[in-house]
């Protein structure tokens, strides 16, 4: 069941928002050569924490008891495409680095995802970067009430198929309100199914949108941890997402720091 939100739960879901603006600012900072995963974490946990947010991610629950997401941060570098576990993995240079950080504030929450260029990347991965920060743009700038995501989708699959990259099918963006994972699902693709389950876009609708593409086939796999999503062909992925909220004039991304 898809819950619209009032402008004023809207406002609430922009302050998590901004603590998950802030939070990915500093992962950016000190992502550099050296640092580990593990510690772009901890920083993240001090971040938000100190924000008076709650983060979203660790222990997650799954369908296995007990085995809830381990880390505060999803940290995917590289081939890597969503759900990387923050470890002892240490960041180098050329790295394509996924930062996503979801918190709740005051009972609402805030999800977003860049993806962090470290120092001399090969031109395919910044290529692979640049333009899966636009599939993003393309989502924001074309939402608008009365249309069906699927067309946006469509353009977003379009500009990535366009430029030489996959579209991952098997994640896809969501829901967000009370809780992280609300409905629509958010694909960001066509599909015969989103054709026939399709969403039209209104007023008070909040959506998690996040591309993620790859530089070779759409096909993922997951490894054994039972979290971190890689691409079957190890070629890198890259990953942007923000919350963003459907308005009578169009989109208000709540995850940018305004
Ligand atoms: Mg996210
Ligand atoms: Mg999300």
């Amino acid at each position: 069941m898809i819950r619209l939100k009032k402008q004023h739960e809207i406002e609430k879901m922009r302050a998590a928002g901004r603590v998950v603006y802030k939070t990915l600012q500093r992962c950016r900072e000190i992502c550099v050569p050296g640092v580990t995963t593990r510690q772009i974490d901890e920083e993240a946990y001090r971040v938000f924490t100190s924000l008076n947010a709650r983060g979203l991610f660790k222990n997650y629950p799954t369908y296995r008891p007990g085995e809830g997401f381990p880390s505060n941060l999803c940290i995917s570098v590289n081939e890597e495409v969503v759900h990387g576990i923050a470890g002892e993995r240490v960041i180098a240079d050329g790295d394509a680095v996924g930062i996503d950080c979801g918190v709740e504030v005051d009972g609402w929450c805030g999800d977003s995802a860049t993806t962090v260029m470290v120092g001399n990347v090969k031109p395919e991965v910044r290529r692979l970067c640049e333009v899966t920060e636009h599939v993003l743009k393309i989502a924001v700038e074309n939402i608008r009430p009365g249309r069906r995501w699927s067309q946006v989708a469509r353009l977003m699959q379009n500009y990535a198929e366009e430029n030489g990259l996959s579209v991952v099918k098997e994640f896809v963006g969501h829901g967000i309100g009370q809780k992280m994972h609300e409905d629509p699902k958010v694909p960001n693709y066509v599909s015969r199914e989103l054709l026939r389950d399709d969403i039209v876009l209104r007023e008070g609708l909040v959506l998690a949108i996040e591309p993620m593409c790859n530089v070779g086939g759409s096909a993922t796999e997951t490894l054994a941890d039972k979290w971190t999503v890689v691409t079957a062909d190890r070629k890198p992925s890259a990953h942007y997402e923000h919350t963003v909220a459907v308005t009578a004039s169009g989109a208000d991304v709540l995850t940018d720091g305004r």
